[in-house]
């Protein structure tokens, strides 16, 4: 085997362009079609959730075929489909998966994701093993799909050619364990000595993925910052003791973007294409914001863009506790986001505080989100923890200069720009507190409103390399070296 030239099968609860509710699916999505446009074999595995059905993904093949459980005939069927090199694989079994969403409903959870998710992880065993399809790497991401690692071993361990599949889990938000009550256990279809501190016991419930980190041969997360924050007590969600145990096998790599669909020369959501040569673009498209957002229009008043989940994890805490000293500083703010109700509500009291500074779009939105990144000067992340972030990636994309909080991956991607010397390309605070993020900000400012270096460091940033291709390479390194490790144990147990 050589580098760029595997078989991958690749496990998810969501991709692009099929299922999206955050930054796993555009990483899913994106990262399998570049694997396929380097030489390698991509299969990508998902629900057949009702948002997929009801699209025309021009479906090929079906089976029927069915799983034992609990003594119990299951039956689902899956379908295929192509996109740009992947070959899709979705799983069909409606009762669970034909939903108007993927995971809950704003009162919560489904309270059979146990179920759902254990039931697709030995369904995409199951296809591979009825196909034929047995490949060099299985390659899961997030909770939902971290028993597979464990099935693996466990209820399809005598399956031919099984042994040679390694099996790589992507941690993309220590956040979401997939915690469930004891009394699901048994659902699982596993033995009770996997119920243990040691493998999928946490404080006396059940915790999903406990498998992946602990039955999967290489574990690794989207940051480095976040791979070495999480071994810690403060960012480790109680899972610090499994991966500090596992940190030779830890790897952080850095999430890409889609360098042609965040193309600010190309985007047909903007109305003004721009680029590193000509800013006069941004410029028309702030102009743009303003009067679509109902905000005073200037092409020197200082504007904050954010986009993001309204959730406890993006620091709006910080946010609310200086919005009138951001205000006071001159700035307006546009805000998009969608999430958790005790945000939404934070956030209608912020702006009815200053009704014509900042606007407020409390909904998931995307043409609008490219008109925040196309048309604002700052993009505000100042996030609690952060595994990656795609928000600032995109934004200095767009030449729109972060300000964010330097933890995990945007510790890794935003450096403290320098005035005298040019180099760096946004603007971070250290502690996270109220006055660091206002601290940050005011030095953001301070650098904006010299014209000169600011357009300097607007075009410099737009030229930055995140796209995919980098952080693709050392995946395949990493299948590269898993599939070695995986060849000397099984010569080593003959
Ligand atoms: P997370 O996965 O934690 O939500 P990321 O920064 O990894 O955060 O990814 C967020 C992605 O979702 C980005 O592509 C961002 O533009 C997009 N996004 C977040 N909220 C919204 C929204 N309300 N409308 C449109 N896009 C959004």
């Amino acid at each position: 085997m050589t580098t760029g030239r595997f078989k991958v099968v690749m496990v998810a609860s969501e991709a692009v362009p099929f299922a999206k509710t955050g930054g796993l699916a555009d990483v899913v999505g994106a990262l399998s079609q570049v694997l396929a446009s380097r030489d390698s074999q991509v299969f990508l595995f998902l629900p057949f959730y009702r948002s997929i059905k009801k699209a025309d993904f021009n479906l090929r093949k079906k089976r029927d075929l069915f799983l034992e459980v609990r003594d119990k005939k299951e039956p689902f069927r899956y379908f295929t489909s192509s996109n740009n090199g992947v070959i899709v694989y979705f799983v069909e079994k409606d009762e669970y998966y034909d939903r108007d969403a993927l995971y809950g409903t704003l009162e919560g959870d489904f309270p059979d994701n146990l179920i759902r998710f254990s039931f697709f992880c030995r369904a995409v065993l199951e296809v591979l093993v009825r196909e034929e399809l047995m490949p060099d790497v299985i390659h899961c991401h997030d909770w939902q799909t971290a028993l597979l690692p464990l099935y693996l071993k466990t209820l399809y361990s005598d399956s031919p050619g099984i042994e040679k599949v390694a099996t790589v889990f992507t941690i993309h938000n220590l956040a979401y364990q997939g915690i469930f009550p004891s009394e699901q256990f048994p659902l699982l279809g596993l033995e009770w000595k996997y119920f243990t501190p040691e493998t999928l016991e946490f404080y006396g419930k059940v915790n999903i993925i406990k498998a992946g980190l602990v039955f999967s041969d290489v574990l690794t997360t989207v940051s480095k910052t976040y791979a070495r924050e999480i071994q810690t007590s403060e960012f480790g969600a109680g899972l610090q003791g499994v991966l500090k145990m596992r940190s030779g096998e830890l790897w952080g790599v850095l999430n890409g973007i889609d360098q042609q669909h965040w193309n600010p020369e190309e985007d047909k959501f903007i109305s003004h294409g721009y680029s590193f040569h000509n800013l006069m673009g941004k410029w028309l498209n702030k102009k743009k914001l303003q009067i679509s957002q109902g905000l005073k229009v200037g092409k020197n008043i200082p504007l904050i863009g954010i986009v993001s989940r309204l959730a406890a994890q993006k620091g709006f805490d910080l946010i609310e506790e200086v919005i009138d000293k951001i205000m006071g500083l001159g700035f307006q703010m546009v805000i998009l986001g969608s999430g958790e109700e005790r945000y939404h509500s934070m956030l209608k009291k912020m702006t009815s505080e200053y009704p014509q500074r900042i606007a407020l779009n409390l909904k998931y939105d995307f043409p609008l989100s490219h008109q925040i990144y196309a048309g604002s000067d700052f993009f505000l992340l100042p996030s609690r923890y952060e595994p990656c972030g795609l928000g600032q990636l995109i934004s200095l994309r767009y030449g729109t200069i972060p300000v964010v909080h330097k933890t995990g991956g945007l510790a890794d991607t935003v450096k403290e720009f320098e005035p005298q010397t040019g180099r760096g390309n946004g603007f971070t605070f250290k502690e996270y507190s109220p006055s660091s993020l206002i601290e940050a900000l005011q030095r953001a400012l301070k650098t904006y409103k010299d014209k000169k270096i600011w357009e300097n460091l607007v075009s410099s940033v737009m030229k930055l390399d995140f796209s995919w291709d980098r952080s693709a390479k050392r995946y395949e390194e990493i299948y590269e070296e898993v599939a070695r490790r995986k060849t000397q144990k099984n010569t080593r147990n003959e």
